[in-house]
């Protein structure tokens, strides 16, 4: 299933960029949980459009590197492909072929009170045996007012600055976005809807590490969009 998230640009044709972007919270979502991506996984991403600074060559080191210098209890993969937190369905977006583990747990054949583990190789210090009995885990229950998830909520529209500078679009009068972006000619002014997939999502978050226009160039690749930056 291909999710997208959605924004609506504002742009002024007159100096090609976009002005600031309105959208919902799923957008927000999915902008804020950026911040929870393991770097492994932005080189990761980013990998296959050149990614800046050096950090994608210590990801290359280890791809390179001889199994047989590693630690015989490591893998290389717990370092390139660490597993994403915990309740981030928003930046599924840019997820795709991560896999997300439940939670297990276990206890050993012998049902010795109150010695639970994470790992199916641990002994239990009370009867000696192998802990490979699965526990089942129990969640807590839901907080309160989360039954539309993710981080923000659903009440109003969220304005998105060029530089990814988020905030609630209620409390801005038009006339103040206006004067705060010097807009001279209305007309100059274009509203343009535009579809997030995997791949524009992968542009916007390499932008976000190397740009302060972060909208106005994301989106300048984007197809319907481009023709207004020309
Ligand atoms: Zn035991």
């Amino acid at each position: 299933m291909e999710m997208t998230v959605s924004m609506k640009l504002l742009i002024d044709t007159r100096t090609k960029r976009v002005l600031f972007a309105e959208a919902s919270k799923e957008t927000v979502d999915f902008l804020f949980h950026i911040l929870s991506l393991p770097v492994a996984t932005v080189i990761r991403l980013l990998g296959k459009q050149g990614m800046v600074g050096s950090l994608a060559n210590l990801y290359e080191s280890i791809e390179k590197m001889n199994e047989s210098y590693i630690q015989p209890n490591q893998t290389k993969d717990t370092l390139l492909k660490p597993i994403a937190p915990v309740g981030t369905s928003s930046v599924s977006l840019l997820l795709m072929d991560d896999v997300t583990t439940d939670r297990t747990f276990y206890r050993c054949g012998h049902n010795c009170t109150y010695r639970v583990s994470d790992d199916p190789s641990s002994i239990c210090p009370q009867c000696n045996r192998k802990m490979t009995t699965v526990v089942q885990y129990v969640a807590p229950p839901e907080k309160q007012a989360s039954t539309e998830g993710g981080f923000v909520k659903g009440v109003v529209t969220y304005m998105i600055m060029d530089n990814l500078v988020v905030k609630p679009m209620s409390t801005i009068s038009s006339i103040t976005l206006l004067n705060l972006f010097n807009v001279k000619e209305v007309g100059a002014l274009q509203e343009k809807e535009v579809n997030l997939g995997m791949d524009e999502a992968t542009k916007l978050l390499k932008a976000s590490l190397q740009s302060e226009k972060v909208l106005t160039e994301s989106s300048s690749l984007v197809s319907d969009v481009s023709t207004l930056f020309c």
